[in-house]
């Protein structure tokens, strides 16, 4: 009996402790478990916020070298940066600077008025520099479709005879932006200004046979980038009978990295109805395919309202110019 009584404690005793055993292995391994993930849970928030650090830095120094205007030496950067477009396709060392150009300066411009009344009237001017190009004759057959007319501010591009010919045939107006588009050459001296709008005159007159006589500075009249006064060079363009023009009304196509066709119709349209007379930013150029498919939409709308009206800028045109006396 005693004997049984005994048995039946230890037997008791034993699986107290076995229970109690079991209790204490489970909760052992429950909390270093938990205990690492938590762990692993820290290391990956860590990780994350010092990359969303870092990402955020990288943006500012970015934000920075396009605000400072001093841009001699970050423009040459930019510009290897983006010796590829978005589509992969290698762009020229002309397209390149241009996306350069237009990220550093062409969204700093400030339009500062001088727009004349237009009798109830409101133009719209559509304009396309650094062209030819690959989507050229996309924008050409666009503008065709609306039996709408354009401005080309081109530059010189040997490879593109039938574009150039194709926009004077087609009634737009060929606009001279510059040969060879070369900030550090074209603005070093009035004398380089000179030989490379010459170049470009030529080259076209022998094409077209047209005497350009409208042009665009590449960067703007206000580009804070020529070691010429731009009065120099404003001042020849005078004498030659020439007229320059520039823009009030940017398209934002030519911003670093990639903009919608949607954004950039939105970019025109909310700001074409603050002017009596909109001189509108586009880029010809390889790799814009968004500018082109924004055509249709931004034309649509404009033709929509039966006060304004679109046209090719001429000798008569409002001089929209950032400079100007
Ligand atoms: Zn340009």
């Amino acid at each position: 009996m005693s004997q049984n009584n005994i048995e039946t404690d230890n037997n008791g005793e034993t699986g107290d402790k076995f229970k109690k055993v079991k209790k204490l292995s489970f909760i052992e391994i429950l909390i270093p478990v938990l205990t690492l993930m938590t762990i692993v849970n820290c290391i990956v928030i860590l990780v994350l916020v010092v990359n969303i650090g870092k990402k955020v830095n990288g943006l500012e120094q970015r934000l920075l070298a396009i605000q400072s205007s001093d841009v001699d030496e970050p423009y040459q950067e930019v510009s290897a940066m983006t010796s590829t477009d978005i589509n992969g396709n290698t762009v020229d060392a002309t397209e390149a600077v241009d996306i350069a150009e237009a990220a550093a300066y062409e969204n700093n411009h400030v339009w500062n008025g001088r727009d004349e009344s237009s009798a109830g009237i409101k133009r719209v001017y559509f304009t396309f520099d650094d062209g030819p190009s690959a989507n050229t004759d996309r924008i050409l057959d666009i503008l065709d479709q609306y039996g709408v007319k354009a401005t080309f501010f081109v530059v010189g591009k040997e490879k593109y005879p039938e574009q150039y010919k194709r926009i004077v045939a087609d009634g737009h107006t060929l606009g001279m932006h510059s040969y060879s588009h070369k900030y550090n050459e074209i603005y070093d001296s009035l004398d380089a200004y000179k030989h490379d709008l010459t170049q470009l005159h030529d080259f076209l007159y022998e094409l077209t046979g047209v005497d350009c006589s409208i042009v665009r500075f590449p960067g703007g009249s206000s580009n804070t980038i020529s070691k010429v006064d731009m009065w120099e060079l404003i001042d020849y363009l005078d004498e030659e009978g020439m007229v320059y023009f520039d823009w009030n009304v940017s398209s934002g196509d030519a911003a670093g990295g990639y903009i919608n066709a949607s954004q950039i119709a939105r970019n025109v349209l909310d700001n074409v109805s603050k002017y009596n007379n909109s001189v509108i930013l586009f880029h010809d150029a390889a790799g814009k395919d968004s500018t082109v498919d924004a055509l249709p939409a931004i034309i649509e709308a404009i033709l929509e309202s039966d006060d304004t009206v679109i046209l090719p800028i001429s000798e008569d045109t409002v001089r929209v110019q950032h400079l100007h006396k």
